[in-house]
């Protein structure tokens, strides 16, 4: 995995994240339980106060299924220990004692917790009877929970050191790509992760380079020394020798160069040789990054990943937050149409402000759709806030996860719901805005035929479609290899779903990240997808090949596609038809 040079090492791990960054490296293992205790501002107490609650309650919430799971096994005679971890976590003495240190002492709740823990130790150790007094094993216990429940999900922001900062960690979540001072966090490297995390989409959404599947790397003293970090090539290098420096340093200005350049293709228009006029659309998470799709030649927004704003905070927000921010999304790409997807918490995208299940497989548990359906109330929020939106500009809404047509008609119902109460307060909003589901499970691909009557577009997620058709978890760094876009299984899906779409007299779009891939542009144009979005930098490298591609000459590639059965032969045959046909394109 690594080289010795002198004193220069190299790393390689999985490019996710393009771009070259050069700094002073900060390594961060969650994976540790944070035990650190440091000094809160006045102003984060209640923040601090809340995450230590919310870290309680999703315990309470682990404990509780843990029971009710072990009652169908083993009966309630062996449960006492569940029984005596929920008293301690109700005790109400806990929550009170961390609480009046966060507040007096103004530290953090971690810090709070642990100053809790070690009145508790004074507590016992005064009691005669031995089997009590050795309780204290099971406070220990509960309080080391509530820690790493509190290190799971929310946890201090990643902080860089003085300087251009490339983080090395073992993980890292959307919520740190988020929190984190993006001005000086010029890189990460982790030693999981996979292309289509979200962690590692956010990345490229920042532009920030990124490499994941880096094993090892912050068991390594390494903190504090000098690197370049290749989020081309996916390596990171170590106390660099000259040479590789200053060769560093050519291609970083090459790199930024071609992107430049890159972006004189953007404000052209994105036609096939032959005319065909094709949506290419931005895959956007916060406002900010409105302008960015605009900037790389976007026609609007083909997926807003409205989960982010419901990240890193104790509370969900309200209608009139959600209001306010999906306007400033609007407004940014206005006069393009935007289209927002539903709340798509779960899985790798935990929230604060909403108690997850402790869950074994969290990729096929309570995500998305099936999460907002659940909280009807809290949906209908979110519904409500999007139908305003609607009022001022082109706003489509998409339901994602779908995997039969109960979710959708519930979910239609309390859109329905949700513009009755609008018309009965005069509130305005599209009464004709599209409504479109996801494809991005199996299930949807088999009855897409049923879901085109009642849907008015399709998008196709294939970050999920390959990882649940494929039974290959997106996020595992060591099946990579085995993320295949181009499996057979993949493509025959991909040609049901625009079918079946166009059968229907519906739009088929895809919102994957396979659609910001120049490689993939000749098989989606020749399947017949109407619109790509992907991640507002991948917008012009596929526009510059879509004008030099004709629709003649997609269709006889993808229809190639379908001749071979694996997904090696498939990528073989694509990458030599791209070279004879297109190798100009690709930089
Ligand atoms: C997808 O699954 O392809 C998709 C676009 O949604 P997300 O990546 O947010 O799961
Ligand atoms: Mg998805």
């Amino acid at each position: 995995m690594d080289s010795a040079k002198n004193d220069m090492r190299q790393f390689s791990g999985v490019a996710a994240s393009p771009g070259i960054a050069v700094g002073i490296l900060r390594v961060i293992d969650r994976r540790r339980l944070s035990l650190e205790e440091y000094n809160i501002d006045q102003a984060n107490v209640g923040a601090e106060t809340d995450r230590l609650k919310s870290a309680i309650a999703r315990t309470r919430v682990e404990l509780e299924t843990l029971k009710e799971q072990l009652q169908e096994t083993v009966g309630n005679e062996h449960l006492f220990f569940i029984d005596t971890h929920l008293m301690i976590l109700a005790d109400e003495r806990l929550v009170s004692e961390s609480s009046t240190f966060i507040e007096t002492g103004l530290i953090n709740a971690e810090g709070a917790l642990q100053r809790s823990l070690h009145r508790y130790r004074e507590l016992f150790a005064g009691i005669d009877d031995a089997y009590l007094r050795e309780r204290i094993s099971d406070v220990e216990t509960v309080i080391e929970k509530i820690l790493c429940n509190m290190s799971g999900t929310s946890h201090a922001p990643i902080s860089p050191v003085s300087g251009q900062t490339v983080v090395a960690a073992h993980d890292i979540t959307p919520t740190d790509i988020l929190q984190m001072d993006r001005g000086r966090v010029i890189g990460l490297i982790t030693e999981i992760g996979g292309r289509t995390t979200h962690a590692s989409i956010l990345a490229r959404a920042f532009e920030i380079p990124l490499v994941v599947g880096a094993e090892g790397i912050t068991d390594l003293l390494l903190e504090g020394a000098p690197v370049i970090l290749d989020g081309i090539g996916g390596c990171l290098i170590v106390n660099p020798d000259p040479g590789t420096f200053v060769d560093y340093i050519q291609r970083k200005r090459h790199y930024e160069y071609i992107e430049s350049e890159l972006l004189k293709v953007a404000v052209l228009p994105s036609r096939t040789l032959d005319g065909h006029h094709i949506q290419l659309r931005g895959n956007v998470e916060v406002p900010e990054e409105g302008a960015s799709v605009l900037r790389h030649g976007g026609e609007g927004v083909g997926l807003y990943r409205t989960e982010m704003l419901f990240m890193n905070r104790s509370e969900m927000p309200d209608e009139e937050e959600q209001f306010r921010v999906y306007s400033a999304m609007q407004s940014a790409v206005a006069p393009h149409p935007i289209t927002i997807r539903t709340l798509d918490a779960g899985g790798d995208k935990l929230l604060d402000g909403c108690v997850h299940l402790a869950e074994q497989n969290p990729a096929l548990g309570m995500r998305a759709i099936r999460l907002a359906l659940s909280k009807p109330d809290e949906f209908k929020k979110q519904l409500r806030a999007i139908l305003r939106v609607s009022a001022a500009g082109k706003v489509r809404i998409m339901f994602p996860m779908i995997s039969g047509l109960d979710e959708l008609r519930q979910a239609r119902l309390l859109l329905e719901q949700s513009k009755a109460e609008l018309d009965a307060e005069g509130i305005a909003y599209d009464r004709d805005m599209a409504v479109g589901i996801m494809i991005e499970i199996p299930s949807a691909v088999v009855i897409a035929d049923l879901l085109a009557k009642e849907a008015d577009f399709f998008s196709v997620g294939t970050n999920d479609l390959i990882q649940y058709s494929l039974a290959i978890d997106r996020s595992n760094e060591h099946l990579a290899g085995m993320y295949q876009p181009l499996h057979p299984a993949v493509l025959r899906s991909l040609r049901r779903v625009v079918e079946t779409a166009h059968a229907a007299g519906i739009a088929a779009c895809i919102c994957g990240e396979m659609a910001g891939d120049p490689l993939y542009l000749p098989v989606l144009l020749g399947l017949g997808f109407d619109e790509l979005s992907m991640g507002a930098t991948s917008i012009p490298r596929v526009k510059k090949l879509l004008r030099r591609c004709t629709r003649e000459q997609a269709v006889e590639i993808s229809e190639s596609c379908f001749n071979y059965s694996t997904a090696t032969e498939v990528d073989l045959y694509l990458k030599s038809a791209i070279t004879r046909h297109f190798a100009e394109s690709f930089d």
